[in-house]
């Protein structure tokens, strides 16, 4: 059997447990987009099973926390969430705790040791099974199931997604590269690409349904379809795919996480400036600009290559925003390394830039680099050094912005205010507007001033 028709069939049942209609579940999600679209599609599952949602712990029948285990501060915040719940536990021993996500996916033994109240222990390859595994634990007590095949693309099962006019689609899963401080490929799996007449019908049927955004996702969208071979034609490639989702009549703003700088080509970036509905706004994860700890992190470009393609970028699609991923203390990083990272961040001059310390993952080969690791002091003052710089460059590039007309989508009422409207511009700047603009509505805004994170927009 092959492997996409394998993939095609999720185990999700089609009868529901009678006991679970009406009872109401909490999903607290931690980590990247990936995490998020997969928190959406349990919702989906426990929403199948006549469950409803709820934002508060205090009603919640079923607590499922996604995990992230990318950085240490995600397993530290981990694990002080599962305390908390155990005294929650405690005094309500029928409220049911579910871990899921890539810590449990990498640590499904010290999810257990550390937290053996909780019920259910999964990873990231069998979201299907959430609801019979939550009927085993209900039925027999604490189960574990984590399996190192995917069972079921997550895209194939039911979704409640967070909101009604944007949508997230997985085009595919896991990753072929070996970047030596990422714990991804291990929790993720090989790059297993979906079918484009599979994703361009899911994006037909998401039209059908109200949706006007896509962000279509993957570890490394560059190399999408590299695995696939359609009756011994040629493969599907990338730039193809962007093609045809923004060309699926009704869908105006396409988006797309994360590209590889190494795998990125001009038959991307022409289809980008090519299609209409594909915006502006390209993320392009640098994570150090030296070529000595490139080479170490084994990202498989040096700072000329990376350069010279975002020059590439910028060149061939107008009015470009990008962000960027930069890693400060990577093992063996000297000063001269760091200077190097800062003349880039100086030089191409990010519009938003997502800064890291470096965080010894357990299980990657940077964890054992051991004899090189930076002293947290000295990590801790050029991170400082990175975050001015950077900061002072998004504000420059927020500020540049004033006195233009964009079209914006808002996304709801700002948090913060419900009299202000969120709303975002193609090239994914955050602006507030004032009134209350319904979700999904998009409008024409001058930019009127300008912060270091976002704008404010006057409609016209
Ligand atoms: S490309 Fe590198 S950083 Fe990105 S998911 Fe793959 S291994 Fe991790």
């Amino acid at each position: 059997m092959s492997q996409s028709v394998f993939l095609s069939s999720p185990t999700v049942r089609t009868t529901r447990n009678p006991t679970r209609g009406g009872r109401r579940y909490l999903v607290r999600t931690f980590g990247c987009q990936m995490n998020e679209h997969d928190s959406e599609r349990i919702a989906g599952l426990l929403e199948s099973d006549g469950m409803e949602r709820t934002d508060e712990l205090d009603d919640a029948d079923v607590v499922f926390i996604n995990t992230c285990t990318i950085r240490e501060n995600a397993d530290n915040r981990l694990y002080g969430n599962l305390g908390h719940l155990k005294q929650w536990k405690d005094q309500r021993p029928d409220l049911m705790l579910v871990v899921g996500g890539c810590a449990a996916q990498k640590d499904k033994e010290y999810v257990r040791e550390r937290a053996p109240w909780v019920d259910v222990v999964m990873g990231t390859h069998n979201l299907d099974r959430v609801l019979d595994l939550m009927d085993h634990a209900e039925d027999w007590g604490p189960i574990t199931e984590v399996v190192d095949e995917l069972q079921a693309m997550p895209s194939s099962l039911p979704v409640r997604r967070e909101m009604d006019h944007s949508a997230w689609i997985t085009i595919q899963v896991g990753c072929n590269n070996t970047c030596t401080f990422c714990i991804v490929p291990s929790v993720r799996g090989q790059e297993i690409s979906r079918r484009p007449g599979e994703i361009v019908g899911e994006v037909e049927s998401l039209v059908r349904e109200g949706v006007v955004e896509v962000t279509l996702l993957g570890q490394n969208v560059d190399t999408y379809g590299r695995d696939l071979a359609i009756d011994g034609r040629r493969r599907p490639i990338f730039g193809d795919l962007l093609r045809r989702v923004g060309g699926v009549p009704g869908i105006r703003r396409v988006r797309f996480t994360s590209p590889h700088p190494n795998d990125f080509r001009e038959d991307v970036a022409s289809a980008m400036a090519e299609t209409e509905a594909v915006c502006e706004q390209l993320h392009f994860p640098l994570q150090s600009g030296s070529d000595r700890i490139l080479a170490a992190m084994h990202r498989g470009y040096n700072k000329r290559k990376y350069m010279d393609r975002l020059a590439m970028a910028r060149r061939t699609i107008a009015d470009l925003a990008v962000s960027t991923d930069i890693i400060v203390g990577f093992p063996g990083e000297t000063e001269e390394d760091f200077d190097a990272t800062m003349d880039v961040v100086s030089t191409a001059r990010f519009d938003q830039a997502f800064t890291f310390i470096f965080s010894d993952r357990p299980g990657t080969a940077a964890a054992d680099m051991t004899d090189d690791f930076v002293d947290p002091d000295v990590i801790q003052e050029r991170y400082m050094r990175l975050i001015e710089v950077q900061n002072r460059i998004s504000r420059e590039s927020n500020d540049e912005q004033v006195g233009r007309v964009v079209e914006v989508l808002s996304e709801g009422p700002s948090k913060k205010d419900p009299e202000m409207a969120t709303t975002r511009t193609r090239d994914g700047r955050v602006v507030h507007v004032a009134g209350r603009i319904p979700p999904g509505t998009f409008l024409e805004v001058e930019l009127i001033d300008s912060a270091m994170h976002h704008l404010v927009g006057s409609p016209r």
